[in-house]
């Protein structure tokens, strides 16, 4: 698996062709292997997260983007299920409205950065504003193309402050789209998650790929790194996702904070 790891990483200034990317791919892991693996990931996070919350000067920033149906839901029920909820706190990104429209792109998402000790989780993200925004043209090419710098500088600038990055690009392919929309068509527990619009927007596919694409190849950083994850297998998804937040915590050599007196000698009645 640790192999698998580094394969998927976007190394920084890479120009990524998402067409020679196999969404199917499980990289050599048997899906038989995998609940167990899966099972060890989420023992460990959830020790980790421990760690990170008793520590309380560092945060987790985990952004999850896709196309829609890709599993980014998915992915948060599955691999953010065994930890404290007291640490964690996932912001779903939606058209911006209100005092998000009366700002720039940028303030509602640094509203939203995990506080020291906490794990957050953005469900989309500032990414939107180099995504949805290009394809419909919801600003002139000028203003989305600034966006890349201004991500990468901002990323940075929370790096610096303690908050680790780590960016998930959940790629599933058209028919994978397909077949997830025609799920929730027919099957009537899932009728409320479809809607019109995503039928509209799966007419845009080429150009999401060309706006993920180059996202891809401009934000991924040193600091702050993608990584692709072939995610037409939601198992092999799950397990890649809960291998590399595992692995993010570990480079971040947390240890608990020294007690605030001697313990030894506390005595009390
Ligand atoms: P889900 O994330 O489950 O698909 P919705 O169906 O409510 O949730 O979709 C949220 C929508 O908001 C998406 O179509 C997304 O592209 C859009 N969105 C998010 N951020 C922005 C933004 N900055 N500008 C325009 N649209 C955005």
């Amino acid at each position: 698996m640790d192999h698998a790891i580094s394969q998927l990483l976007v190394p920084p200034n890479q120009k990524i062709r998402l067409a020679d990317i196999d969404p199917d791919d499980t990289h050599g892991v048997k899906k038989e292997d995998s609940k167990e693996i899966l099972k060890q990931n989420l023992k460990r996070l959830s020790v980790l997260q421990y760690l990170l919350y008793a520590e309380a000067r560092r945060a987790l920033l985990v952004v999850l983007q896709g196309i829609d149906a890709a599993g980014k839901d998915g992915t948060i029920r599955h691999v953010m299920t065994g930890l404290n909820p007291q640490g964690v706190r996932v912001t779903p990104f939606k058209v911006p409205e209100g005092e998000e429209k009366r700002h720039d792109y940028l303030w509602r998402v640094h509203n939203a950065v995990p506080e020291y000790g906490q794990i957050g989780i953005f469900n989309r993200s500032h990414y939107e504003d180099v995504l949805v925004v290009r394809v419909h043209n919801l600003v002139p090419e000028s203003v989305w193309s600034e966006r890349y710098r201004q991500i990468n500088e901002f990323e940075r600038i929370l790096e610096e402050n303690g908050v680790t990055i780590v960016k998930f690009f959940l790629y599933i392919s058209k028919d994978e789209q397909a077949k997830r929309f025609r799920a929730r068509l027919d099957d009537k527990q899932k009728n409320w998650k479809f809607s019109p619009d995503d039928v509209k927007e799966r007419s845009y596919w080429d150009a999401y790929i060309k706006a993920f694409e180059d996202m891809l190849r401009e934000c991924s950083t040193r600091r702050a790194p993608w990584y692709v994850i072939p995610a037409n297998h939601k198992w092999f998804r799950n397990l890649a996702v809960s291998q590399i937040l595992v692995e993010t915590l570990e480079t971040m050599k947390i240890s608990l904070p020294k007690p605030a007196a001697d313990v030894s000698k506390i005595r009390f009645e």
